[in-house]
């Protein structure tokens, strides 16, 4: 392993399984390992078997940490970040790191693996040529119907994360904005036991989430206007 780098590592965003055998080793190899919750993180690693320095790198000390770990890695240290699940800068922390890393000229090494939004467009039936990921829209109803009013007539499909207290208030203001017949897909809890996809009309996809269980994690697909499944 070179010396002196950030390892951005990719974990599980539920199947254990799927973490693969470079993240294993890269994680192995490691001098330290920076995470969101230690926590996830420990039983990640106790999984693998590896015992390992661990630091907490939230959004709340990003700023301040990717100036100290900068430095570490600059003196010749390998750090790894990765968040609670997919990819660590990805709608988590890590963007600040990776660009302080850059901007000296430091050298980062992308660890690839599970990722929710491009495995729920990959497997939701929506068109996959052109999409734009709009990643966690603001709580309130009128940011989000500007969202959408602005996105409404783009020719790509959007891809975007929602939390279970707020999937069905979503799905509303979509099918307010974009109309009821917009063709969706909701993907939840991806690689794990629950694991649902439901693609077709908005209107009837918000009825069968609305009926199953909300527990869990989502993401909602968006195709351009006039797509049928
Ligand atoms: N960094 C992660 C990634 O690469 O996908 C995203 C982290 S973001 C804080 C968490 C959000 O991602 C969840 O609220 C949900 O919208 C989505 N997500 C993560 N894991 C998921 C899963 N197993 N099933 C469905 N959505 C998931």
């Amino acid at each position: 392993m070179p010396t002196g780098c950030l390892h951005l590592v990719a974990t599980p965003i539920g199947n254990l399984l799927d973490l693969t055998s470079r993240t294993r080793d890269v994680l192995a190899q490691v001098d330290l390992i920076a995470c969101e919750d230690t926590r996830v993180t420990q039983k990640l690693l106790n999984h693998i078997g590896l015992k390992k320095n661990t630091l907490s790198y939230r959004e709340e000390n990003e700023r301040e940490l990717a100036r100290e770990l900068a430095d570490k890695i600059s003196k010749g240290e390998n750090i790894a970040l990765v968040s609670d699940a997919g990819f660590p800068a990805i709608s988590d922390p890590g963007f600040r790191l990776v660009r302080e890393c850059r901007s000296r000229n430091l050298r980062v090494i992308p660890v690839p693996g599970p990722n929710a939004a491009i495995t729920a467009l990959s497997a939701s039936g929506l068109p996959t040529d052109s999409f734009f990921f709009g990643g966690f829209l603001q709580a309130k109803t009128s940011a989000r119907k500007k969202f959408f009013s602005e996105h409404k007539d783009a020719g790509h499909t959007i891809i975007l994360y929602e939390s279970r207290y707020r999937i069905l208030k979503l799905l509303d203001d979509l099918m307010e904005v974009l109309g009821e017949e917009r063709c969706i897909c909701v993907a939840r809890e991806i690689t794990k036991i629950h694991e649902t996809f439901n693609s077709g009309p908005a209107k009837i996809v918000r009825e069968k989430v609305k009926n199953e269980s909300q527990k869990g994690e989502f993401v909602v697909i968006v195709a351009k206007d006039g797509y049928q499944l």
